[in-house]
């Protein structure tokens, strides 16, 4: 779990940065460290709780460790702690952050993008339709039925109203259901979805642009989970096609604290049009002092973020560049490879009934049994079980219907069936997929 090197080369980098402060006079604050190590201690028995979401016998829920250069990254800059709300809080951190937007916006294809990191995914999209609200008062944000929830919880905090399009059996938008509700004249934005959160399913991103000819929206892609995989080679024909088009759109949200390696706190929002950042003006009297350039946090929402962050992903972009083919970008298909291997595995077996084929790293599957209820106590007992041998699944409870479309003889009156999911995240779960499935088939079988 753990490297000393990582430790040695945490301390090198503190000594390079303690050099830069050296002509400083001498300052030493007291700490007891006896009193400290005892507490830590204390805190990490606690933490011994935890699942092991580094281990590749986790594989349930979007838990993936951060990259040890990330980690060590933020750790070196937190002994000085930056702010990159403002430059008087964060000079060097700023401009990394300012580095690391460039590099994601030219990954989807853009120039100059407006963006910044924000705590997550949630709040990179509270600005993504809070601008879209601004640009289109009065009109409705459209998503999915398999969109993220927060979606329609940010609408509500926003005041905009809220609609959902119908999903197909593979969990996609269905484009007839969105053109009828686009056919109202009142919707202002769709939120498009690369990789929705629950099935991994990659909404038609072309047809949505085409009717984006014949009804005038914004598209607002929340690629939070799935937008690394643009980078990916491996991919189905199906999600390449919609990630090939994603410059077309308006703003994009993705995570770099999900499939971007990095400590949480790291999402990120981005903006085609940079003009955009006219709608954030504001006039704090005692923010900004030390510089006349732009400052991040005259273009966000939050106002104190974590430097950290940035460093934290400014240091991996640097070490795994975001290039097609590279290291990183390898590691992307090994789980895309990963969930295709479990997925067919699991579609061999008697014991379960896969769902959809994977479009990401999400495989979903229901517990073989005589009805929906039966099937749906099974997958927790399953999950259950699994868990006692080391090996960590999640549930999702998903309409029946998208459920019957792989499992015709399913039969039961249940509006929703409990299923399994494994998101493979972790590059080293192809190595793992036999000993997966076999934990899999001897806890469904016990
Ligand atoms: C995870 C996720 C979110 C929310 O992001 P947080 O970083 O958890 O706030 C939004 N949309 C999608 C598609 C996600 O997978």
């Amino acid at each position: 779990m753990f490297d000393l090197a990582e430790i040695e080369t945490l301390r090198k980098s503190l000594d390079t940065l303690a050099k830069g402060f050296s002509d400083l006079p001498d300052f030493g604050p007291d700490h007891d460290y006896a009193a400290i190590g005892a507490v830590l201690n204390e805190a990490a028995k606690k933490m011994q709780e935890n699942f092991p979401y580094h281990h590749p016998l986790y594989a349930g829920q979007m838990l993936k460790p951060p990259h040890p250069v990330a980690r060590l990254a933020y750790a070196m800059s937190l002994w000085l702690n930056p702010n990159n709300h403002a430059l008087d809080g964060g000079i060097a951190s700023s401009a990394m952050e300012k580095e690391c937007i460039a590099n994601l916006g030219s990954m989807f294809g853009w120039e100059k993008p407006l963006g910044h990191i924000c705590g997550g995914g949630t709040m990179a999209n509270l600005e993504a339709l809070w601008v879209a609200g601004r640009l289109h008062p009065g009109k409705k944000i459209v998503a999915s039925e398999q969109t993220h929830y927060t979606h329609a919880r940010i609408s509500d905090v926003l005041s905009l109203a809220f609609d959902e399009a119908a999903v197909s059996a593979d969990g996609r938008m269905d484009v007839d259901s969105l053109e009828k509700l686009l056919s109202n004249g009142d919707v202002g934005t769709v939120v498009v979805t690369l990789g929705t959160t629950g099935v991994g399913a990659i909404d038609p991103l072309p047809e949505i642009l085409g009717l984006r000819d014949k009804h005038e929206f914004r598209i607002h892609v929340d690629a939070a989970y799935g937008g690394y995989f643009h980078i990916a080679s491996k991919l189905g024909a199906n999600a390449r096609r919609a990630f090939d088009r994603i410059r077309e759109v308006d703003s994009i949200v993705i995570d770099p604290h999900k499939h971007g390696l990095q400590p949480y706190g790291c999402g990120c929002i981005l903006f085609c049009d940079p003009a955009v950042g006219n709608l954030y003006k504001h006039d704090s009297p005692y923010t900004y002092f030390t510089s006349d350039d732009l400052h991040l946090g005259e273009i966000s929402l939050e106002c104190s973020r974590a430097g950290a962050s940035a460093v934290a992903l400014w240091a991996t972009q640097k070490l795994l560049p975001m290039n097609p083919g590279g290291d990183f970008a390898r590691s992307l298909d090994k789980c895309l490879l990963a969930a295709r291997a479990l997925w067919q595995r699991l579609d061999q077996s008697d014991s379960f009934k896969c769902l959809m084929m994977p479009e990401i790293d999400i495989v979903v599957y229901a517990a073989n049994g005589d009805d929906i209820t039966d099937s749906s106590r099974n997958a927790r007992e399953i999950f259950a079980r699994a868990a006692t041998q080391n090996l960590h699944l999640a549930l999702i409870e998903l309409p029946t219907n998208m459920a019957r479309h792989y499992w015709p003889e399913l039969t039961g009156d249940e509006e929703t069936i409990t299923c399994l999911r494994s998101c493979l995240m972790k590059p080293e779960h192809l190595d793992w997929i036999e000993q997966i499935f076999s934990t899999l088939e001897t806890s469904a079988k016990s």
